[in-house]
């Protein structure tokens, strides 16, 4: 029954899972059925493969924006020193 709901009103799907900033994971409330979004930046199915795709954006956007941030903080950090030197 929980199918006919889908197949009568369309799924009810909400973001459970921010990978990267455009790249998101969507579970059907009603259904559970999950979809991700792909290089295309379509809505496909969430299989195992997506999953490990999924992961492996999540590791290296988070280590890019880890490393911006070092990189402003410090920058930030040498900019005062050279001012408060000259
Ligand atoms: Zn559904």
């Amino acid at each position: 029954m929980k199918n006919l709901h889908c197949k009568v009103f369309g799924h009810q799907y909400n973001i459970t899972r921010h990978v990267t900033y455009h790249v998101k994971e969507y579970t059907c409330k009603i259904c559970k059925k999950q979809l991700t979004t792909n290089g295309n930046g379509l809505l496909t199915e969430l299989t195992p493969k997506f999953k490990e795709i999924n992961n492996v954006l999540e590791y290296v956007y988070f280590k890019r924006i880890n490393r911006l941030n070092k990189y402003t903080a410090s920058s930030r950090h040498n900019r005062s020193k050279t001012r408060e030197s000259v």
